[in-house]
């Protein structure tokens, strides 16, 4: 059973405490309980109450499939065991022969998944700044089946007009799924913009806390979401209900975390950017940032995700990212913890260099998940691993 979005009112906020859960009726705990279970009894054979096993079903999962709906705005939700099986979900989708139309600085494990398992298969990506709209336009082919993009991207923060790209791929009868990751349906709904899929590492944001590892898909399609359902249950990269619960935990306060992220990201990218160690500094939210204006257009706000270019070596690079003392050195993002890393030895060393330099993610680059600690700490803190380069 999917997570129908059949209890999504009231505003966002209200939705992101009550969407998809109710106070359980037989003991009226009013926080869904971690269904423990495999199986489920039949009163006779086929004739269950909506659950028979917990692969294809489970009550707290199907409570979190439907809070995530309800969020993304749309009428189905799909959870699955990390990200990449929720995206991998999506790739199910299509045949050998098929072609896909990929943003060029996507996150690093979507790119080893399609060009290291999927091209195997027969599937042929082409990866381009989805940022100009010719390129994309220039790239699709009449066997472009799906046009994969993610924004804000990651790590540049590039910033993707959904509407614009969705145009073009429904041109040519091609599904547009859009890794929202980094913004989350707190700060933009894809689905909205025109977006076929939305597809969601619930590791970060949604989940929240860097306690849980989790994936999700949303649509408004329903035959989509029946093609999507099958590859669920048939592949069996399911979440187990105690990471459901733990997401479900995680997006009542979904609301109330973007904002202070955003909050504490516009105050360390503002004060980046005067910083005279710094080359560059990438965050939507910044008047600088070239694609400002579409993230006005189709963003509450703009997230906690800030990069930027250190005015240094590789080693020195290297060395600034260990020597912070609040920030953690780590990969992921999304906690209420601040983590700081290095794409090209960290994120996103499964990319060919000479690829990734082409995609502008240089040896310098440093990415930053601000958290939601005191900003005057992170900005100390991070003035302390500039001072341990420089001495
Ligand atoms: N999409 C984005 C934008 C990511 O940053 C990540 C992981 O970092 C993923 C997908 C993959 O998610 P997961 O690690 O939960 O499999």
């Amino acid at each position: 059973m999917s997570g129908e979005n059949s209890t999504s009112g009231g505003a966002f906020d209200t939705r992101a405490i009550h969407a998809g859960q109710k106070p359980d009726p037989e003991t009226g705990a009013v926080m869904t309980p971690i269904y423990a279970s495999s199986t489920f009894a039949q009163d006779a054979p086929g004739d269950h109450r909506g659950y028979e096993y917990s692969r294809t079903g489970n009550p707290t999962r199907a409570a979190l499939e439907a809070n995530l709906a309800s969020l993304e705005g749309g009428a189905h939700g799909r959870a699955f065991a990390s990200g990449m099986a929720a995206i991998n979900t999506v790739l199910n989708l299509l045949e050998s022969g098929d072609h896909v139309v990929v943003g060029a600085d996507v996150y690093g494990g979507t790119h080893r998944l399609f060009t290291q398992v999927y091209e195997e298969y027969g599937l042929a990506f082409e990866f381009v700044d989805t940022t100009d709209l010719n390129a994309v336009f220039d790239a699709v082919t009449p066997a472009t089946e799906l046009v994969w993009i993610e924004t804000p991207t990651n790590p540049l923060l590039r910033v993707v007009d959904i509407a614009d790209v969705a145009a073009v791929a429904h041109s040519h009868d091609a599904l547009l799924a859009v890794d929202n990751t980094f913004a989350t349906p707190a700060l933009q709904r894809p689905l909205e913009h025109g977006a076929d899929i939305v597809a969601h590492s619930l590791t970060k944001y949604l989940g929240g806390h860097s306690d849980v590892v989790g994936g999700a898909l949303i649509t408004d399609d329903a035959d989509l979401d029946e093609r999507l359902g099958f590859y669920q249950n048939s592949v069996g990269a399911t979440p187990d209900p105690f990471a459901c619960f733990l997401v479900l935990r995680g997006t009542k306060t979904l609301p109330l975390r973007m904002e202070r992220h955003s909050e504490n990201a516009r105050k360390l990218a503002t004060w980046l950017e005067e910083h005279p160690g710094v080359e560059r500094v990438y965050y939507p939210g910044l008047e600088s940032h070239g694609q400002h204006d579409v993230a006005a257009t189709q963003m509450d706000d703009y997230g906690g995700m800030v990069s930027f270019e250190f005015d240094g070596s590789l080693e020195a690079t290297r060395t600034l990212v260990a020597s912070t003392e609040i920030i953690t050195l780590a990969e992921s993002l999304g906690g209420v913890e601040s983590l700081i890393e290095h794409p090209a030895t960290m994120t996103h060393a499964a990319i060919p260099r000479e690829e990734r330099l082409a995609a502008g993610v240089t040896d310098e680059l440093i990415r930053l998940s601000v958290g939601l600690e005191d900003s005057r700490d992170l900005r100390a803190d991070l003035q302390r691993a500039f001072d341990a380069v420089t001495e």
